[in-house]
């Protein structure tokens, strides 16, 4: 047998759905694994083992892209307070969808299901971005979205497609071409879990009281990197979560303990990078552009192929606030492709996987990481907030701390 399911490794599925669009006879499906995953399944009764499934696999056989193993960098904020405050960064994803959509094309990406799992959808109109925008951190289902995906490129629309790297390489070997009229924004990832974690989380923690649910809120008070959640109730009660520090699926995330095994294998992040664009959050840009107001958020841009560059180029002027190029060496760690595009897997991984399938989530995320106090940073004394400055000095000179320390007592930090 030349399938997917003999070749591929169920734990190297990444769920990009290139197989179940591409078989011919209907044969294959995703099938959530004991943790949730989305994972090949074919029904050999309708196989005719023509082997296609396999072919198109990003798993086995990466796309050729031809993108840049060295791509420009950009630091990237939009000029509208109402995009950022939407957006999870610096809204680069709204401003390139707008453009797109001006254009009369349509844009592809995540949005929540109303059972709070999340699924690929195509957008038509400005009116219905809101589906798109802020990250869902889950997997996303893919469904039969290239196949949506390839119908709309042959009847000749524009497409930008957005995804997660692993999803766009996936789309890249199921069209097995280039298209003029395919953009690909692939989003720097640190790893995307399963909606069956997310659903056991909400759904011990809510029952059915619960109404949304968003990643990265934003508000007038803190710093866009203060990773907070909002959470709404049908009863109209509002109240927001400080990331790691009182929200338990925040705590597995941050910490990369709900990081599945394709993630911590991930092959779709080094260079070259599978989208036309990768996008991401900033992280750590103050460090190294000190001048920069970052309080509503930051993209990261990498421009890794000539189309990209040149949607990338033809932002409006009035669309941004600051675009600018840094070195590509600012990224970091962020995204991994500086390092090869290897992930990195929390140490209680196991212990975690171990248990959420047979304790309460909150039991399992304790007993993984332990009492959540434990996790809570020590009030740092007089003497190590002074050792804290003279490092921080020494590592990022003094218009850089002077500026934290700024941040700190105005209650910016
Ligand atoms: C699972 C996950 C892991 C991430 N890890 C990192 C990271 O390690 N480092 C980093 O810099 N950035 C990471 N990001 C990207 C980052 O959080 C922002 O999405 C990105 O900076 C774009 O922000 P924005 O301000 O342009 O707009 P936003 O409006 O926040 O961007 C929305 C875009 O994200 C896509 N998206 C949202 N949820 C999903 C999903 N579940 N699967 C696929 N696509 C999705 C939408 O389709 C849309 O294209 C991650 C995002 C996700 C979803
Ligand atoms: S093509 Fe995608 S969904 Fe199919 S087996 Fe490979 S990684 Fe999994
Ligand atoms: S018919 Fe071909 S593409 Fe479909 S499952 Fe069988 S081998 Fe794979
Ligand atoms: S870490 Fe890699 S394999 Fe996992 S979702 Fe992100 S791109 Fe896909």
């Amino acid at each position: 047998m030349k399938t997917v399911a003999v070749t591929v490794p169920a734990k190297m599925c990444a769920g990009c759905s290139a197989c179940v669009g591409i078989c011919p006879k209907g044969a294959v499906s995703l099938v959530p694994d004991e943790w949730g995953y989305y994972r090949r399944a074919v029904n050999e009764a309708l196989c005719v083992d023509c082997g296609l499934c396999t072919k198109v696999c990003p798993a086995l056989q990466l796309p050729e892209t031809g993108n840049s193993l060295k791509p420009e960098c950009y630091e990237f904020i939009a000029s509208d307070d109402e995009i950022l405050r939407k957006s999870s960064s610096g809204g680069i994803f709204t401003t390139l969808a707008a453009q797109i959509l001006a254009q009369g094309g349509v844009v592809v990406g995540a949005a929540w299901r109303d059972d709070f799992a999340v699924e690929h959808i195509v957008v038509e109109s400005e009116e219905e971005l809101w589906k798109l925008q802020k990250s869902k951190y889950l997997q996303s289902y893919m469904g039969n979205s290239l196949c949506r995906v390839k119908a709309l490129l042959d009847g000749g629309r524009l497409v930008m497609f957005t995804g997660t790297p692993c999803q766009v390489a996936g789309l890249r070997t199921f069209l097995g071409k280039e298209y003029d009229n395919l953009f690909t924004v692939d989003i720097l990832c640190g790893n995307a879990p399963s909606a069956m974690f997310f659903k056991k989380y909400i759904t011990e923690d809510f029952g059915d009281r619960l109404k949304s649910y968003e990643f990265r809120h934003k508000s007038d008070k803190k710093r866009w990197d203060s990773i907070h959640v909002q959470i709404t109730l049908n009863d109209g009660k509002t109240f927001t979560r400080s990331g790691p520090k009182d929200d338990d699926y925040q705590r597995v995330y941050h910490n990369h303990v709900m990081c599945a095994p394709h993630c911590e294998q991930c092959r779709y992040q080094a260079f070259p990078r599978m989208g036309d664009l990768s996008i991401g959050d900033f992280w750590g840009i103050k460090r190294h552009d000190p001048e920069l107001d970052t309080f509503k958020g930051v993209s990261l841009v990498l421009c890794n192929s000539e189309k990209g560059k040149k949607l990338f180029d033809e932002i409006p002027d009035d669309a941004w606030r600051v675009k600018k190029q840094v070195p590509l060496e600012w990224m970091g760690g962020n995204g991994h492709s500086l390092k090869g595009g290897k992930n990195w897997c929390g140490p209680q991984r196991d212990q975690f996987y171990e248990a959420v399938v047979k304790m309460p989530f909150k039991q399992a995320v304790v007993y993984a990481l332990g009492p959540r106090e434990k996790a809570k940073p020590k009030k740092k004394s007089f003497k190590k907030k002074i050792k804290g400055g003279i490092r921080c000095y020494q590592e990022n000179g003094l218009r850089y701390t002077l500026n934290r320390i700024f941040e700190h007592l105005t209650g910016k930090a």
